[in-house]
């Protein structure tokens, strides 16, 4: 029988949940994580018709990417949309799990590399890493060989980690010391690891924070096309792509695309980035007036709708969990929540 928390754990293995912006609210919003689940309903927005379409499925839980509370709630009176789909959940004995920003900055099954995969950018990596590292240093007995093996054996398999952490013993006279470098999200794997260690670690590990950036964590990707498109060639494909009815879009300053960034949702906020890594293009969306004149000519801004930008964050969810868990029904929506139309 799987649990709701089963659920979080195996999609928080994917997007710590301390990977979310310091203003976002994911997690477990509704609900509780001990019940077994019945079924799942995937979608960007967790509105009413999707607490209803979930109802009509069977699904206890509905996994969502945007929180439906995003600030707090003083009453539930069902005075707007949010009170109303909160209630409408509870009644239902309907779960609501929110993976937003935590899903936006790890690169491995994330928002951005779902966006780059639709359109077949090659050698994509993090726009704006996070430089959020850790070092350790673990003084030790003659086990400390053993320890850092497992350590490396077990960090460069980790997706987070990216097979760049290492780590190495120091041989002393009497003691070892470890020593290696990671980044601070996974700082409890490393004492789980030394937990197993206990007998052998003469002084518990001591942490401390380290300049440097990881590569699997953060905000945008960057890569390139396998074969430079013209233009308007890449918007036609962009357009057919991401299934878009409308490209909002700066001047065509460049004949052709072949680095393309990326950021699924609101990422006017790395267009700098982009621009440093010298993209043709910045695929992304929520620009206002006056910002797209921060193109400057120096690189097109494509602003391809919100919606439309996160919409395969719904397919990956699901196909996350379908792909590990065979005892319950997995739905994407079919309820098309973008509250944006286009006449
Ligand atoms: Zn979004």
């Amino acid at each position: 029988m799987t649990k709701i928390k089963d659920i979080i754990q195996e999609l928080e293995q994917i997007a710590p949940s301390p990977l979310q912006e310091s203003y976002d609210n994911a997690g477990l919003l509704v609900g509780d994580k001990n019940e077994v689940v019945t079924g799942v309903m995937y979608c960007l927005d967790s509105t009413e018709e999707v607490i209803d379409e979930a109802i009509s499925k069977g699904c206890n839980l509905v996994v969502a990417h945007h929180p439906i509370i995003f600030t707090g709630l003083k009453r539930l009176t069902g005075s707007n949309y949010i009170q109303r789909t909160i209630i409408k959940a509870i009644q239902s004995n309907v779960a609501i799990y929110a993976i937003h920003t935590n899903l936006d900055n790890v690169l491995y099954q994330g928002v951005n590399e779902r966006i780059a995969q639709q359109l077949d950018i090659e050698n994509y990596k993090i726009l704006a890493p996070k430089s959020e590292l850790l070092a350790v240093e673990i003084t030790c007995n003659s086990a400390a060989k053993d320890l850092a093996k497992d350590l490396n054996i077990i960090f460069s398999s980790h997706e987070l980690a990216g097979g760049e952490t290492q780590f190495h013993c120091i041989d002393g006279e009497n003691l070892s010391l470890v020593k290696g470098q990671f980044p601070a999200i996974l700082k409890g794997l490393v004492q789980k690891i030394c937990t197993t260690y206990q007998s052998n670690i003469i002084q518990s590990p001591v942490y401390y924070k380290i300049q440097g950036s990881t590569s699997r964590i953060g905000s945008g990707v960057i890569g390139t096309l396998e074969e430079e498109m013209p233009v308007e060639e890449f918007l036609q494909f962009l357009k057919d792509r991401m299934e878009l009815k409308v490209i909002k879009h700066t001047d065509l300053c460049v004949d052709s695309i072949k680095k393309v960034a990326i950021c699924g949702g609101a990422g006017g906020f790395l267009l700098k980035k982009a621009m440093a890594k010298q993209a043709d293009i910045f695929i992304t969306s929520d620009y206002k007036y006056h910002e797209f004149f921060d193109a400057d000519n120096r690189i097109i801004i494509a602003d391809i709708g919100h919606f439309e930008s996160e919409q395969f964050t719904i397919q990956l969810l699901c196909s996350i969990i379908s792909e590990k868990f065979s005892n319950f029904a997995n739905y994407c929506t079919s309820v098309q929540t973008n509250p944006v139309n286009y006449f």
